[in-house]
């Protein structure tokens, strides 16, 4: 069965039962199906031989897992844009996938977005899809826009088979629960790949989605009353949202005995947060999951032990079946245990690569001579002495802010866009190795870095770029600090701040 013969089963079995919640809305799995199915006839129709990826926009309505099955159904991938992205990333990512239909559950100022209310009048007088218009094994399932250093973000292209490989193993993680029990949080937006883990191992699974916007993830006393009101067992999110949480000293275990399960990805998972959360909910699972977007979502997995617990680092687990991750030096050659060097993933999560970009694509992926995918992944790990993998850092400048993907180049060729910058260089600023913000190093012309400049650079990043990714500290320099051998000297600046 594959992942959309899995829904199929789990409509005929439970109709009824919810299938996504959030404060905008609830469907139930016998709609979810009705709903995507004639979706996907009128795409058909309205496309006809165009099979680009369908963008949808919006923010945790249930129409978004509507519109992404009813992509699939009429044999077309998804790329999942997230309203909260500022408009002119927005409109380059549109504008890359180059379909001009876009599917909104929120008010989109775009020639040609179908807004749902009009959709779901359309709807009303189609035919549910054949299934033999579904996309299968090797066409593309989504396409997740992710950072990228040229100051442009990324497609990541990611087949209907990685999503299958993924989901196998996703919904054999973490204690077994009954049926009805089976209720995931999902905080990330739609459009990180973290959702994945949620959206898809629950809707596989026959669970319940609860979903909680942006605006309700402001306001922590309320969001963990809607967690508990919809008896949330799967946590889904990065670390530093369990550490929002917990700055809530009811968030133990007395009061959500619900959550049977944490799961966590995207970012270290510090043994301060794990100590934190066992002692909190000593007895439910904290699981330590590891991967990039570019193979799909998660690749390693790990339940954290008391015994952990005692280490300095956290290890990020070992491989799913279907995964092998090999430790490189910066020649290609793989190292023994407990040598560090660039980590290499390869099996069947791979990505095929990024979305019309065969340059990026070539860079960091391959195929060896067994014929498997391969993906070099920029992060630094080694194995340890108990056989588990740790990582260690990057070799490159991706960073990891409050669990956000960040490419400081593309902040840096942002900058250099205004007129007056002629200079920019963008560090994180660490406090005992965990970034606490990021600081942009500006050689500029024409202005002093008086408060007002600094808010019409940060005001023009804003248009730009999302809200995180604005450098919080502006340092106005004559020049770029270099090292001895002409190189930017990066780690004098972040030691300056
Ligand atoms: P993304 O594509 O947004 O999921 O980001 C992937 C990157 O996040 C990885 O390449 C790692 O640098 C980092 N990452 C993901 N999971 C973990 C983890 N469990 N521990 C440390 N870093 C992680």
């Amino acid at each position: 069965m594959n992942i959309i013969e899995r829904i199929e089963h789990i409509v005929a079995e439970m109709p009824s039962k919810p299938a996504f919640i959030s404060r905008f809305g609830k469907i139930a799995y016998g709609d979810l199906w009705d709903a995507s199915g004639k979706l996907a006839a009128w795409i058909d129709k309205t496309q006809v031989d165009n099979k680009k990826p369908v963008i949808v926009y919006g923010h945790k309505s249930p129409w978004m897992p509507v519109c992404f099955l009813a992509a699939v159904r009429s044999g077309r991938a998804y790329c999942p844009v997230d309203s909260s992205m500022p408009e002119d990333r927005v409109l380059q990512i549109i504008d890359k996938v180059g379909n001009p239909l876009v599917l909104s559950t929120e008010p989109l100022e775009l020639e040609n977005a179908h807004l749902i209310d009009e959709l779901k009048e359309i709807i009303k007088n189609q035919e549910i899809i054949s299934k033999d218009k579904w996309i299968s094994g090797k066409d593309l399932f989504y396409v997740i826009f992710t950072s990228g250093s040229t100051g442009l973000p990324k497609g990541v292209k990611i087949t209907m088979d990685n999503l299958e490989g993924f989901t196998q193993w996703s919904r054999s993680l973490g204690r077994e629960l009954e049926e009805e029990e089976r209720i995931f949080l999902n905080q990330a937006p739609l459009s990180f790949d973290l959702s994945v883990m949620d959206i898809y191992t629950g809707l596989t699974s026959g669970s319940t989605i609860c979903s909680i916007d942006k605006e309700l993830q402001q306001d922590n006393t309320e969001m963990l009353d809607y967690i508990k009101e919809n008896n949330v067992s799967f946590w889904v999110s990065t670390p530093s949202f369990a550490d929002l949480a917990m700055t809530a000293p009811e968030f133990n275990d007395r009061n959500f005995p619900c959550i049977k399960n944490f799961f966590f990805c995207g970012e270290k998972l510090t043994v301060s947060t794990a100590k934190e959360l066992r002692r909190r909910f000593p007895k439910s699972g904290v699981i330590n999951t590891y991967g990039p977007t570019e193979s799909t979502v998660a690749v390693t997995d790990v339940v954290i032990t008391d015994d952990m617990l005692e280490q300095k680092e956290l290890p990020i687990g070992k491989t799913r079946p279907g995964t092998k991750i090999i430790i490189i030096d910066e020649n290609g050659n793989e190292l023994p245990q407990g040598k560090a060097g660039e980590m290499l993933i390869i099996g069947d999560t791979v990505s095929p690569g990024y979305f019309e970009d065969d340059e990026k694509t070539k860079a960091v992926f391959g195929v060896n001579d067994k014929g498997e995918r391969i993906y070099k992944t920029g992060d630094k790990g080694f194995y340890g002495k108990d056989g588990q993998l740790y990582i260690s850092g990057r070799i490159d400048l991706q960073i990891k802010f409050h669990g956000y993907r960040i490419e400081l180049g593309d902040i840096e060729q942002n900058l250099l866009a205004m007129d007056m910058i002629k200079g920019a260089c963008v560090v994180p600023k660490k406090r005992d190795g965990k970034i606490q913000q990021i600081a942009a190093f500006l050689v500029c012309e024409g202005i002093e870095g008086s408060f007002a400049d600094r808010k019409m650079i940060r005001n023009f990043l804003k248009e730009k770029l999302p809200e995180y990714m604005v450098p919080k500290k502006l340092v106005f320099v004559d020049s770029i600090p270099m090292t001895d051998n002409g190189k930017i000297d990066r780690k004098k600046m972040e030691a300056s701040l």
